[in-house]
């Protein structure tokens, strides 16, 4: 544990492009590790982070993903370095899960490397369809490429734009229907990073946090403005009020055409009741959740005739 709360259990994401969830439970077995089944409560998971030895379990709000002991370290394991295994936090599976783009579905992942959540959206759609993802740091999208290689995926057109430059109205993206907005963030989620900034709150750290939410308004709005759009899903690792909620709340109101969906009604920390509907906005929290901080926000187009009630 530390000040950012108890140490989070090693999440395994179960790329099922390559494995099923049964393949790796086998296989984990044979590895020496006691499976205790699909985990009934949030409990179940939090008491693998105060044990130790060899165990996991499946978790409850994400399919295909397996918890095991905090520090299990995978990055060696073969499977791992095959693409069968994505080493990434619970908070940060949801995105693609709540964004659930159908089967040969068009979909923009706007800010996306290095890809974990572009192989999630991958994994989902059964590598059928098609995945536009765009990143602003060559070195990332390098990376990305790689991940995605190693992973299988196979639907994706990567591009090194800048997301704010891309033109909703280019004939290519007209079929779009599901946008993952993932953008910079501060990262105040990320255990590891606030241990190494320390705690900084000053005015320094409120400019920066205004020109990073002054973005993400930016960004969010534009994956609304997509013609054929009918869900986005926005999230942050960031535990400030600021890139979160205040975006949110902002984008409603510049953005009249679209409604917040409750995400996930079955997870229990919620968004700031800084307005009407954050409730339906999650957060985590290793305190909560047994996760990363994290935040999420799921819109949704509201139908034709429909545009003053929710
Ligand atoms: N979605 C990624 C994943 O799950 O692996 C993580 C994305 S990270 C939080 C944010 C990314 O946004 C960074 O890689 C950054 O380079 C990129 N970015 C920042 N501004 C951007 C812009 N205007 N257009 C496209 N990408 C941008």
């Amino acid at each position: 544990g530390s000040a950012a709360g108890p140490a989070v259990p090693r999440y395994v994401r179960l790329n099922t492009l390559k494995i099923t969830t049964n393949e790796a439970i086998a296989y984990f077995k044979r590895q020496g590790y006691t499976y205790l089944g699909k985990a009934r409560s949030l409990d179940e998971v939090a008491e693998l982070g105060q044990k130790h030895g060899k165990r996991f379990l499946q978790d409850l709000h994400v399919p295909d993903l397996l918890a095991f002991p905090p520090g299990t370290d995978f990055h060696k394991d073969t499977l791992y370095t095959a693409g069968h295994l994505i080493l990434q936090d619970k908070a940060s599976c949801l995105p693609a899960l709540l964004l659930s783009p159908p089967v040969g579905s068009c979909v923009i992942d706007a800010c996306a490397a290095p890809g974990n959540k572009t192989s999630h959206l991958a994994a989902l759609m059964k590598n059928k369809g098609r995945i536009f993802a765009f990143d602003l740091d060559t070195k990332r999208l390098a990376t990305m490429s790689t991940l995605l290689l190693r992973a299988g995926v196979t639907c994706q057109e990567l591009a090194n734009q800048d997301f704010l430059t891309v033109k909703p109205d280019d004939p290519k993206y007209q079929k779009v229907s599901h946008i993952l907005m993932d953008p910079s963030c501060s990262g105040s989620g990320m255990p590891d990073l606030m241990r190494a900034l320390g705690d900084k709150n000053g005015p320094e750290q409120e400019k920066r946090l205004q020109s990073l939410s002054g973005f993400q308004c930016r960004a969010l709005s534009h994956a609304l403005s997509f013609p054929s759009v009918q869900r986005v899903v926005y999230s942050t690792c960031s535990i400030h009020q600021q890139e979160n909620e205040d975006v949110v709340k902002t984008t409603l109101e510049q953005n009249t055409n679209f409604k917040l969906v409750n995400a996930l009604p079955s997870w229990p920390a919620r968004g700031l009741n800084t307005f009407l509907d954050a409730g339906c906005c999650l957060r985590a929290s290793a305190l909560d959740t047994f996760t990363n901080g994290f935040f999420v926000a799921v819109f949704e187009r509201k139908s034709d005739g429909n545009e003053s009630s929710s």
